[in-house]
């Protein structure tokens, strides 16, 4: 019997990500197993700790090893999978295993910030006839009693505590004094928060499958069987994908295994649960980070239960606490929101390769889109490409038109709607159908800057320009949150010419006014979906129709399924084009058809119209056509040119700190220390293809300096192990900045 338990105690510093090893009291020895969470004394302090292992020996003197003090969850919250994928994630994504931990609970169950919700049931005590001598036999002032057992009687003799109250006036200590007497139980009852326990789910079984997809479900079943395989299945919009994965994971419960599937947040309406929750009813949990604390608690605990056996989810989800793993989804995999940008930076895709692996589940990406890395991976064999080539019952792709907005201008058209769009719009508002404005802010937004000399408006503590907003008169800047007022004069020269530039969201608003005074049109930026659900108010109400118009960012880009849309217009396709990122060509031509797909759900035809200043780029070209295949011909051509990925891996090591010249000492320390490294390992040179230290590409970001170390080096061969090497050096810099590394990091800013 192991009397030792090795924990890692719950504090996030890299001194103390160790085990540490503590005494198992008797009187825990049941309850103390790897994956518990446990109380324990540490220095000074209390603090909760995860049981890792269990160990005959300490590993120091045994004297000074100290006690658990309490276990503090009826069942582990980890499984022995979970706490294999923690030490995994540690040292693929180079952080403390506590945060690799962390990352697998809900946060609020630390701590014990959230509990699980018990309402008290009362039962009566006592058979119909005892109860009813009880009472004939009350005095009649005993009116509250006198009712709470006439109530219970004629219900079953059973009600929930609060309920019996208002029916009765039988209030708290009145039931207990009814108790005392024994004629009466009262006892709490654990119940689950449900989330969209209001939600009308969509009835019935499934359509009849087309071909295409009766081939896909059958591979994938193949898998299912054998326990391993991994799919790319490339389905343009509306080719019955998601039907798909249903079926997929009907086959995986029927083997009585249970399955994961991920959906971009943006993605996970209350449509697309309805979806879900129709076909497999309270088998189904939903994960993500718009649920309320307790409904995420509950939800997670009615998994690890097996409870709920299929998990639909956002990024996280890929952490849920399934047993028997038989299936893992990805929606959407090209999408940049499956990585974490904090610590643990992964990648849930990666994970669910990593899960899928180690627990015997097969694995589907899908995509209308898919990663030309991934892509590559399936042409490399590492996939097996499935396809669905075209729309359900035959629904035509929408029709793309190219609009070349230089000669917009040359024709002394100024506004940031070309009379192409203009014209389609005004059709399509007069045939009483909906249009769809996208425009992407991040390479879109509207700046102020002077005619005279070139000045633009920058934020003061991140190196980027400030947004203009019109109505306020302000600047604001979109990473930090920082307020300024427009400047009547130039800063820099002191000219009166200085003026907003661009088209933000706003200013296409505005353009629309101008040209169709009176229609109804809905915005959806990062300025009106601050609120918890607004972004989704938002469309429902676009969906009721109550606009014919919505003008949006990326967040309107995908998962929008509203028959009356018509018409797309894409106002400045190119503007993501020349962002100084490698995926940034990719991105372009992601949105751009992703977008499309918007216009033509239903019966009726779907146009689009693609504004450009540059329509002869490749990725404007073949989103037009919707050729995907020939968009990653030219792509992988132009990445192996370059020497990018997946023909090199970019590895960043980022520093930042309020002091500029702390960040950059570290990683100036971390530049030699990574020199040095080279030199008793001559053979990673030639893995080596750049290395470069400099400021980053956004050198102040919220008020912190950013200093980065960045290679380029040829995958696999030495890679992992130049990426565990500097993931070392990495650790504790000398000035206290705080660093991250990532491999192929989903933003090169
Ligand atoms: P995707 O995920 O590829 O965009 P969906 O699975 O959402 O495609 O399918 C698009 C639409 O077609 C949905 O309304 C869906 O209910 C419907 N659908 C899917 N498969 C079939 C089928 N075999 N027969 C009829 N309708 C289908
Ligand atoms: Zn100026
Ligand atoms: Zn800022």
């Amino acid at each position: 019997m192991p009397q030792y338990a090795q924990i890692i105690v719950d504090i996030a510093s890299a001194s103390v990500d160790r085990v540490f090893d503590y005494r198992i009291p008797r009187t825990l020895a049941e309850r103390v197993v790897p994956g518990a969470r446990v109380s324990v004394p540490f220095g000074h302090r209390r603090v909760e700790g995860y049981v890792i292992a269990l160990v005959a020996a300490p590993s120091v003197e045994a004297a000074r090893v100290r006690d658990i003090e309490a276990v503090l969850d009826e069942e582990p919250p980890l499984l022995p999978s979970m706490l294999e994928m923690a030490v995994w994630l540690r040292d693929t994504t180079y952080c403390r295993l506590v945060d690799a931990l962390r990352v697998m609970l809900p946060a609020q169950m630390r701590g014990d910030r959230v509990r699980v919700k018990s309402v008290r049931t009362v039962t009566l005590a006592q058979s119909e006839e005892e109860t009813q001598q009880v009472i004939d036999a009350l005095p009649a002032r005993a009116v509250r009693q006198r009712a709470a057992l006439v109530w219970l009687a004629q219900n079953g003799g059973q009600a929930d505590a609060a309920e019996l109250a208002r029916e009765t006036g039988a209030d708290a200590a009145t039931l207990r004094r009814m108790c005392e007497r024994g004629w009466l139980t009262l006892e709490g009852r654990a119940v689950d928060r449900r989330p969209y326990a209001g939600l009308e789910s969509e009835p019935g079984g499934p359509p009849e499958s087309t071909w295409a997809q009766r081939q896909a479900v059958e591979s994938i079943g193949r898998a299912l069987e054998r326990g391993e395989g991994r799919f790319l299945l490339h389905g343009v919009t509306g080719s019955g994908k998601t039907e798909v994965y249903m079926l997929c994971a009907q086959r995986a419960l029927e083997r009585g295994r249970t399955v994961v599937i991920l959906v971009p947040e943006i993605s996970l309406t209350p449509q697309m649960v309805a979806r879900f929750t129709g076909r497999f009813g309270d088998r189904a949990a939903v994960l993500h980070s718009r649920l309320s604390a307790g409904e995420r608690f509950d939800e997670w605990r009615r998994i690890r239960q097996g409870r709920a056996t299929v998990v639909i989810g956002a990024r996280s989800a890929i952490f849920a606490p399934v047993s028997d793993l038989g299936l893992v989804v990805v929606d959407e995999e090209h999408e940049m929101s499956y990585r974490s940008e904090n610590a643990p930076r992964y990648d849930a895709v990666t994970v669910a390769e990593y899960r899928c692996a180690s627990e015997g589940a097969a694995l589907v990406l899908g995509s209308a889109t898919p990663s030309v890395e991934r892509y590559h991976a399936a042409e490399q064999g590492r996939y097996t490409l499935l396809r669905l080539m075209s729309r359900i019952e035959g629904r035509p792709m929408p029709f793309v038109e190219v609009v070349d907005m230089r000669g917009e201008l040359a024709a002394g058209n100024r506004s940031v709607i070309s009379r192409k769009l203009y014209t389609e719009l005004k059709q399509c508002l007069g045939r009483g159908e909906q249009a769809i404005l996208f425009l992407n802010r991040r390479g879109f937004s509207s700046f102020v800057s002077c005619r005279a000399c070139g000045y633009v408006c920058r934020c003061a503590l991140c190196d980027i320009s400030l947004t203009y907003h019109r109505g306020e008169e302000t600047l604001r800047c979109h990473y930090c949150g920082q307020t300024e007022l427009v400047p009547s004069v130039c800063p820099a020269c002191g000219s009166p010419y200085i003026k907003h530039f661009g088209g933000g969201t706003q200013r296409v608003e505005e353009a629309v006014a101008k040209l169709f005074p009176g229609v109804k049109m809905l915005r959806m930026d990062a300025d009106t979906t601050r609120g918890k659900d607004s972004h989704l108010a938002i469309l429902e109400a676009f969906r009721r129709r109550q606009s014919q118009i919505l003008i949006g960012t990326q967040m309107i880009a995908k998962g929008l399924d509203y028959p009356m849309v018509t018409l797309v217009g894409v106002v400045a396709a190119d503007q993501t084009l020349h962002l100084p990122d490698w995926r940034s060509v990719e991105r372009t031509f992601q949105l751009v058809l992703q977008v499309a797909g918007r216009a033509g759900r239903d019966e009726r035809p779907g146009r689009v119209i693609v504004q450009t200043y540059d329509p002869g780029h490749y990725s404007i070209e073949t989103a037009a056509a919707q050729d995907y295949e020939a968009f990653y011909r030219r792509e992988i051509e132009a990445r192996k040119a370059a020497l990018y990925p997946p023909f090199a891996q970019f590895l960043r090591l980022v520093y930042t700190s309020e002091d500029a010249r702390c960040a950059a000492r570290d990683a100036d320390d971390a530049e030699r220390a990574m020199q040095s490294a080279l030199l008793e390992r001559p053979e990673w040179r030639t893995s080596i293809l750049r290395m470069d230290r400099t400021p980053a590409p956004m050198a102040r970001l919220r008020g912190r300096y950013r200093e980065q170390l960045l290679l380029k080096i040829y995958p696999g061969l030495y890679g992992d192990d130049i990426a565990r090497a500097l993931s070392r050096i990495a650790q504790n810099p000398a000035t206290g900045s705080v660093v991250s590394l990532e491999m192929n990091p989903a933003s090169m800013l």
